[in-house]
């Protein structure tokens, strides 16, 4: 596996791949992998015969107050995870070969940028949006993989894709969870033992959703109404939002359908966390 830390490096690579007739596919993370990182990876290593898995903590998508310092960065352990699951190129540039001195283009996904994620975390989805601009355009990967855990992420990029009329396909692969339910996530590690329990209820809320669906309530404030019921069991988290939107407009729906995203965030402890069901 080779490591490469320039975007003329990556570009070469692409190229070169795409001469000698492979399907080129991008992993885009921010290190610290986890099975959800590997997920992703594997699948593309499925579909594709040349996977690149980019490492980099983005720091334009990152408020002033959040955590970039402290963001856990696990180099090593990342190659040894991306190479077994079958990845051939390391992209793991520095922030100054991302963001030369004096940058001044940003992507702005309008509308989208504000909702969920982006409602309390203003500026977030235009720092995702332009590292990963900067990513499919540098890679020009056939697909690129990202996660449903992040999903309103991938309504902001499925929209800048179409937009940017970018040659590349979106796909989207599922949560990935521990045993107990957590959906997996780098910031999980910031969790002490009392914590992880109250998170559950994060995933909890999830299954009461999607039970509910099932015997078939459709209406959304009923849906809303009994999630917040299962987030009073833990009085001590702080509950972000919680909506039940269209994926591709991230606007809320009053009645839910095959489609329909179901997503959570909450502030527990220090450490925000998000959760999610896509309606089937
Ligand atoms: P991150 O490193 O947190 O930026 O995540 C990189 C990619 O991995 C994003 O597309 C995430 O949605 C995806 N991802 C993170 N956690 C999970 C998970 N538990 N299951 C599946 N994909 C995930």
């Amino acid at each position: 596996m080779q490591i490469i830390r320039t975007v003329s490096e990556l570009r070469r690579w692409s190229r070169e791949q795409r001469a000698s007739g492979k399907i080129i596919g991008l992993v885009p993370t921010m290190g610290a992998l986890h099975a959800g990182h590997a997920s992703l990876i594997r699948a593309a290593h499925k579909e594709c015969n040349a996977v690149a898995v980019s490492i980099f903590v983005n720091p334009t998508q990152f408020g002033p107050n959040e955590d970039f310092s402290r963001y856990p960065r696990t180099f090593d352990a990342d190659c040894a995870l991306a190479e077994k699951e079958g990845a051939e190129v390391i992209f793991a540039p520095g922030v100054e070969e991302i963001y030369p001195a004096g940058a001044a283009t940003f992507v702005e996904v309008e509308g989208l940028s504000d909702r969920l994620d982006g409602a309390s975390r203003p500026g977030h989805f235009r720092g995702v949006a332009t590292v990963v601009a900067k990513l499919l355009i540098a890679a020009d990967p056939d697909r690129a993989y990202f996660g449903q855990k992040d999903a309103a992420q991938v309504a902001v990029l499925r929209r800048m894709v179409a937009d940017l009329r970018l040659g590349t396909e979106i796909v989207v692969c599922p949560i990935v969870r521990d045993t107990d339910g957590l959906a997996l996530s780098s910031r999980n590690v910031y969790l002490s033992t009392a914590e992880r329990q109250q998170a559950l209820v994060l995933s909890r809320s999830i299954r009461t959703v999607e039970s509910l669906y099932a015997q078939g309530e459709r209406n959304s404030a009923k849906l809303l109404a009994a999630v917040k019921e299962v987030f009073s069991t833990e009085p001590e988290i702080r509950i972000d939002y919680i909506e039940i939107v269209d994926w591709a407009t991230l606007l809320p729906v009053e009645t839910a359908m095959p489609g329909t995203l179901f997503a959570v965030a909450a502030v527990v402890g220090s450490t925000r966390l998000i959760d999610n069901t896509v309606l089937r």
